[in-house]
């Protein structure tokens, strides 16, 4: 199949083309007819399978037929800034040969440029939720000629503690409209939520339920929590690994780690939600040109990271929820490409591991041939006293991050 035969303008058409796309991928031939046809839908889909243009390239031909008016027409709401920005980088290359206006809102920055922007007139908002619904009570947006509305993340949108702004959202969205829900995972909570915005919808799957990319390759290094570091380091002179995207579950635990690289002569950036945005920007930007090898992010800070050919995930910590390992190994082998995915173990965290794959319904594989292997010397009272103490900070970290944008 190719994007002539679903149907797409010769405005869109070109545009795709000139972003080097050849075929659809699956999400995009299931969901593209169906957004056209202006149903609903409910796309199970993980990042990186295409659903950003799955999306947008409909709402982008529905518009373009559709009659212009004084007011957004199409709002898709994501969790992060980061996300929220590549959403409109995506738009704009796909509208590139139309009229249609769009913009982006997301918090941590300044209003003004975003509210003058708004001022001029916008047919596709992208907007994170404490943003939109903010300048929705100042009254600088309106929600009345709503045709299209995007939920997208949505597990992840629950995960960050966004169910409220949600809900308060719905009341403001018109009756008659097009609704469209993606999320990676659909637990019940998921399911309950996609039946309070969707009305008789079609759902569109392109990855089981909480699988894992099938294109990465997966392994795991066993260790102990103080040969870690250590181990990054001997991993990291493999020169072939060129870019990598590094996990950290702490910001303080992202910050320790880039510094300690960048003193190896590593070229290393931490990003994480203390950092100003024009900042995380900044270290997104040299990753992706290739000035740093090594980006450490924490996990809501990576969530919208979108880099053409990143190969390599590595995962310092061992998340705690499942779930996360799967968006974070999500970040490699998009859209066809390949990519490994290297998970550093500390015996703290094989109960961890094992809950990972019990979701994944797979084993990975372990990679023993290593200077720095994990040894079962049980915890002193000391490490005993010190791994609690973690625990404890883990917890907190995780629901504190829930309630950040
Ligand atoms: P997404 O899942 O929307 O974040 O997309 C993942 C990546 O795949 C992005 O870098 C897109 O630019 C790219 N992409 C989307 N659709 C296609 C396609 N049909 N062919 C090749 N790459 C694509």
């Amino acid at each position: 199949m190719t994007f002539s035969d679903l149907g797409l303008s010769r405005t869109i058409l070109k545009a795709i083309q000139e972003k080097g796309y050849e075929i659809p991928t699956p999400i995009q031939q299931k969901a593209i007819p169906v957004v056209l046809r202006k149903k609903d839908l409910l796309g199970v889909a993980q990042t990186g399978t295409g659903k950003t243009a799955a999306f947008a390239i409909p709402i982008i031909q529905r518009l373009e037929r559709s009659e212009q008016c004084n007011g957004i027409r199409a709002i898709i709401v994501t969790p992060t800034r980061e996300l929220a920005i590549q959403i409109e980088e995506n738009i704009q290359a796909y509208a590139k040969f139309t009229n249609l206006r769009h913009a982006v809102i997301f918090g941590g920055v300044k209003q003004h440029n975003q509210v003058k922007q708004l001022q001029k007139g916008v047919d596709i908002l992208v907007a994170t939720p404490g943003r939109l619904l903010d300048l929705m009570d100042q009254g600088c947006i309106s929600l009345d000629k709503i045709e299209v509305f995007v939920l997208d993340e949505a597990d992840r949108m629950l995960d960050m503690g966004f169910i409220h702004d949600i809900k308060k959202l719905l009341k403001f969205l018109p009756a008659k409209r097009q609704s469209l829900f993606f999320s990676a995972t659909m637990p019940k909570n998921i399911v309950q939520l996609s039946r309070q915005i969707l009305h008789q919808p079609d759902r569109v799957e392109v990855t089981p339920q909480s699988t894992t990319a099938e294109t990465v390759k997966q392994v795991v290094y066993f260790t102990n929590r103080p040969s870690k570091k250590s181990l990054m380091l001997h991993l990291l002179n493999n020169s072939e690994m060129d870019q990598i995207l590094v996990f950290s579950r702490t910001k303080h635990g992202a910050d320790r780690l880039a510094r300690d690289l960048s003193k190896k002569k590593i070229k290393a950036a931490a990003i994480h939600g203390d950092k100003a945005q024009n900042q995380r920007q900044k270290s997104l930007k040299n990753f992706k040109s290739g000035q740093l090898r090594v980006l450490v992010a924490t996990d809501i800070a990576a969530r919208g990271i979108d880099i053409d050919k990143l190969s390599y995930v590595i995962n310092y910590d061992i998340p705690n929820i499942p779930e996360t390992y799967v968006h974070r190994i999500g970040r490699v082998g998009r859209a066809g490409e390949t990519g490994t995915a290297i998970s550093i173990c500390e015996p703290e965290e094989n109960t961890y591991l094992k809950e990972i794959e019990k979701l994944i319904k797979q084993k990975i594989p372990a990679m023993n041939d290593h200077p720095f292997p994990q040894t079962d010397k049980p915890m002193t009272a000391q490490e005993k006293k010190e791994w609690e103490k973690e625990k404890q900070r883990r917890k907190q970290e995780f629901f504190k991050n829930r309630n950040k944008d």
